[in-house]
């Protein structure tokens, strides 16, 4: 079991950088996953016009988000479905299992749902004695590894074909095997037994529609549909901010995901449900219920620019884009989220305090901005939670935060730095200074790493100059230069 937190992020990213093992596998995912992407997105006619029009409706949305709450849940309700709130993950968890509990349901299947991750529902759910069984080829090899998901679309990619022999041989008791469609129908054969048997099907939802009641769930491999119609029950568990308003909204959303996650023009399952099954001859469950959930979400509400953090629509594009990512996988994040999705919701949900170091887990190169399908502009939000840390202004209780610590050194370094250069002759003669105190530390042009152990600098600056250059004072100031050709005209 990976036990890696985000309080210990910087730990955790060295020791994935040195498994190359990993790094193969996260090569392989981000190519592939980036290539398909830019071949589908050329396959509709206007996509950065969809991209806009998805923004509108999630941010419609999200402007008046309990009007089409109460909306969906009138719906719902009205088609037959339960619906429940929750305010939390401990009333989350309190609800599925109460319902359970309430139908004696002991065996439990379960569809792919990030939503049930971040509430650690399985971990509730085994607490009381009930094992609920992942139905994901994914999710069910971390299940038998003890593991958390390292990808938001493909949890388990961090593991090699060998590894999930190994895990199968163990766990499932097969003779070990390389061969990929034996380990398929191996799962196949055992998951299918569990559909049969089961008393209780659980699933996240990709969208929640307001003007019908209905939810969407998107996949490929068929075992959401299975745990959504064969169990008697079936409970959703959704955040609240899965909203849209109208059925025809699903248009945009339907080509927008599948296009920016996994490449595809289309998910090959899109389960679409409205409450129970309407007479005892149809197929699906007899109870439907829908645990909304907020775990929160209705504190991003309050600032615009944190808002823009529950448009997100769990595609992944951003963490295949993200250089961060790329090198050090999902498990360094030390959260369910990860990646550039993940540095921004993980300290939001879970307490800045306690997550402090992932809104600098990014180069600020804006490639997540320029993938999301809904124009997330995720630098802005790691700037504006960095903002947060350094002035210790984070939302929340002081103990939902957790300890932010100011770093004096570099608060005082800042405020010189910022007397400094909003002077003109000060700025001068610093940039003169550091023009003479270079050359003991250049070499080759370069100041770092490039330039050898001798061009480091010391601590603290030198924390830069050990993995990267710094790029040297230019011998002659704009300012200098634009005094020379002045002068020169005259
Ligand atoms: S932030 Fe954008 S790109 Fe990243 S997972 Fe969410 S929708 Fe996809």
């Amino acid at each position: 079991m990976n036990h890696q937190t985000s309080e210990t992020f910087d730990q955790n990213a060295r020791e994935a950088l040195t498994d190359s093992q990993l790094r193969n596998a996260l090569r392989n995912l981000t190519n592939t996953f980036g290539e398909r992407r830019k071949v589908a997105i050329t396959t509709v006619d206007d996509w950065e016009g969809l991209r806009e029009r998805a923004r509108a409706i999630k941010d419609e949305t999200l402007a008046h988000l309990d009007k089409y709450l109460e909306e969906f849940a009138n719906n719902a309700e009205r088609a037959g479905a339960k619906v429940h709130w929750a305010h939390d993950a401990v009333a989350a968890c309190g609800i599925v299992l109460q319902l359970l509990r309430e139908r004696e349901a002991t065996r439990v299947v379960k569809s792919k749902s990030m939503a049930t991750e971040e509430i650690h529902l399985n971990a509730a759910l085994e607490a009381a004695d009930l094992s609920p069984v992942e139905t994901d080829l994914g999710e069910w090899i971390i299940q038998l590894a003890d593991e958390t998901p390292s990808h938001i679309v493909v949890p388990a990619i961090h593991k090699s074909k060998r590894q999930i022999a190994e895990l199968f041989a163990e766990k499932v008791g097969i003779e070990p095997t390389d061969d990929v469609a034996l380990l398929t129908s191996t799962a196949r054969r055992v998951l299918r037994q569990r559909f049969m048997e089961a008393d209780a099907g659980i699933s996240g939802v990709n969208f929640g529609v307001a003007e019908t009641g209905t939810f969407l769930i998107l996949e490929n491999e068929g075992n959401a549909r299975l745990t959504t119609s064969l169990p008697k029950m079936h409970i959703a568990v959704m955040g609240i901010e899965k909203i849209i308003p109208r059925l025809t909204d699903l248009d945009v959303f339907l080509k927008l995901l599948p296009r920016s996650g996994t490449g595809q023009r289309l998910t090959a399952y899109q389960s679409l449900i409205t409450g129970t099954k309407r007479s005892v001859d149809d197929e699906g469950p007899e109870e439907v219920h829908i645990v909304l959930m907020d775990n929160g979400r209705s504190s991003m509400l309050s600032h615009p620019v944190t808002r823009q953090s529950l448009a997100c629509i769990r595609c992944g594009a951003c963490l295949n884009a993200c250089p961060v990512y790329q090198q050090i996988g999902g498990h360094a994040y030390g959260s369910v989220y990860p990646g550039p999705i993940g540095a921004v919701i993980t300290p939001q949900l879970s307490g800045i305090g306690k997550s402090a170091q992932l809104p600098y887990a990014s180069s600020l190169c804006g490639a997540c901005r320029e993938v999301c399908p809904v124009k997330i502009d995720i630098p802005a939000l790691l700037l504006h939670l960095r903002a947060e840390i350094v002035e210790g202004t984070a939302s929340g209780t002081a103990d939902e935060r957790g300890p932010v610590k100011k770093k004096f050194s570099e608060h005082l370094a800042f405020r010189l730095y910022a007397f400094a250069w909003s002077r003109p002759k000060l700025y001068e003669w610093g940039a003169r200074i550091a023009r003479l105190m270079q050359r003991t530390v250049m070499r080759k042009g370069r100041i770092g790493k490039a330039g050898g152990f001798v061009s480091r600098i010391a601590p603290p600056l030198g924390a830069w100059t050990s993995a990267r250059d710094l790029r040297a004072v230019a011998p002659r100031s704009f300012r200098e230069q634009w005094r020379d050709e002045l002068s020169k005209k005259k």
